[in-house]
Parts: structure tokens; C-alpha cells; sequence
């Protein structure tokens, strides 16, 4: 089993050290993991992220940690790249030097009148209150579709984000359409069991969007989004099997940004 999705100190909100992040791996029985810290690049805001000049050592400090644990399991090296369209030159600038394994793009921020809103958090609750959530959820597709058209990315995270503050019977309208896109542009979708421990209480995209997935051919990957040591591998038995009886065989992981097949 893999996890490609955990994060560490570098972005500011993880606890634990890298090593703390590992030891739980090895002890869930893991074979593979990926780390995926946050990249975001957004002006003027307390953004929880390592900042560009931190991406060097945060790819040392993964190099080191693959060989020092080489003989227990594979550590894999990857970023959760905010994808902001006017951002992507000086993005691919401060990541292009390191050979990651696995480029990640996640809509976490939307532009409405000019203000940045964070969909995932708590906080933005307040200032969205006072927008229709059909035009939340507009801004959100239009981001999406911009971000699986750019290259850039191998896989898409957390594809039903928007609906975190929901149970997870969400509005699954739309999603054909970008998993369509997703499969033209040969990208991989992530599962994300990170919902489980939010109100939606499913992972991201929900079962429903998942079967879909599987209908028009998307690949998927799995993480759990750990923010702490002990949520390595969360909800990852009950998700795979759920997975496996929608037909899926295998799982995606990669290395150096190519693509290869894991069987479930
Ligand atoms: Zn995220
Ligand atoms: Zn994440």
C-alpha cells in the first residue's frame, strides 16, 4: 500500500518531524510513500506553506531520508502546488531544478472581487457567507479546468474540495465533464481520505465521483493528507475496498513525474 499525500513542519501546520511521518508509515505496513508539502504561492497572505526559498532544502531533506531508509521503505519526493494561472512561470522556475517525483495541483484559494478566499478553511466561512454558493462553485470549476490544462501537473487533488463543509451527498454535477478533461490530459486523480475526518466524512471526491472516474478510464493515486504522524494511512482499508468493488485493479504511483501502476 502507498500514501502519497503527507505533509511536514516545512508548511507551518504539520506536526511531527519527516522521521515521525516514516516511523508511521513503517509501522502501518506501508511500502511506499510520497511526500507532498504545500507550495503556495499567494501575495499578501499568512499562507500556510513553505516558502520558494525552502524548496531546496525541503528536497535535500527527502533525499537524505530516502537513503537513510532505503532498506525499510520507499520514500518518494513531491509538492501540492497551489495552482494560480498568473503564478505558473515562477512556479515551474523555483521547482524545475529538483527531479520531484510527483507535481500535485490543488485549488485551495478562488478570486472573488479581487479577495482571495480559502475554501478549505474554517475561517473563510465568514467572508463566503455573504456569496451565493453557485458562484463559489463557478469560480471553483473555471480554476479547475484551467489547472488540468496546464502541463504542469501529473495528478489532481482533492477534486470535491469545495464541498468540505458538507456531508458528503455533494453536488456531483459538472464532475464528468473535468473527469473527461482529466483523462485527456493523461493525469491521475488522487483519493484523498483527509474527509473522513472533516464534516463531509468521505474521502475526496466522493464514491459517487470515484465511480465516475471509473467509467470514463481516470487513474487514480491515494493519500491520506496526513497533517499529523499518527493519520499516515488513515481510512485506507475501508477506501480501497470500496475502490476495488467499483472496478478499480490498480493504483498509480510514480517516480521522477512517470507514471507506474501499483495492483490492489
Ligand atoms: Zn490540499
Ligand atoms: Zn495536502
Amino acid at each position: 500500500m502507498i500514501d502519497y499525500h503527507l505533509h511536514t513542519p516545512f508548511c507551518n501546520h504539520a506536526t511531527g518531524s519527516m522521521r515521525d511521518y516514516i516511523e508511521s508509515a513503517i509501522k502501518k505496513g506501508l511500502a511506499e510513500i510520497c511526500f507532498l508539502d504545500h507550495l503556495i504561492l499567494a501575495k499578501d497572505l499568512k499562507v500556510p506553506s513553505m516558502i520558494p526559498c525552502e524548496v531546496p532544502l525541503y528536497f535535500l531533506s527527502i533525499s537524505e531520508l530516502k537513503n537513510c531508509y532505503k532498506d525499510k521503505i520507499k520514500i518518494r519526493s513531491g509538492l501540492e502546488v497551489d495552482f494560480f494561472e498568473n503564478k505558473m512561470d515562477i512556479i515551474e522556475e523555483i521547482t524545475g531544478e529538483f527531479a520531484f517525483d510527483v507535481i500535485a495541483g490543488s485549488v485551495h484559494f478562488i478570486e472573488i472581487d479581487g479577495k482571495l478566499i480559502n475554501i478549505a478553511s474554517r475561517r473563510s466561512l465568514d467572508a463566503r457567507k455573504n456569496i451565493h454558493p453557485d458562484v463559489i462553485r463557478k469560480k471553483y470549476f473555471e480554476k479547475l479546468n484551467l489547472m488540468i490544462e496546464c502541463d504542469y501537473f501529473d495528478t489532481v487533488c482533492h477534486l470535491d474540495l469545495i464541498d468540505r463543509f458538507k456531508h458528503s451527498d455533494g453536488n456531483t454535477s459538472g464532475y464528468r465533464d473535468i473527469l473527461k478533461k482529466i483523462k485527456k490530459k493523461d493525469k491521475v486523480l488522487e483519493i484523498n481520505t483527509g474527509g473522513y475526518s472533516h464534516k463531509k466524512g468521505a474521502p475526496y471526491p466522493s464514491f459517487d465521483i470515484i465511480k465516475m472516474c471509473y467509467e470514463e478510464g481516470v487513474k487514480v493515486t491515494l493519500g491520506s493528507d496526513a497533517h499529523k504522524p499518527i493519520d499516515v494511512g488513515s481510512k485506507f482499508k475501508e477506501t480501497i475496498s470500496i475502490v476495488k468493488s467499483i472496478g478499480y485493479k490498480n493504483i498509480t504511483g510514480f517516480n521522477k513525474q512517470n507514471s507506474f501502476e501499483i495492483k490492489i
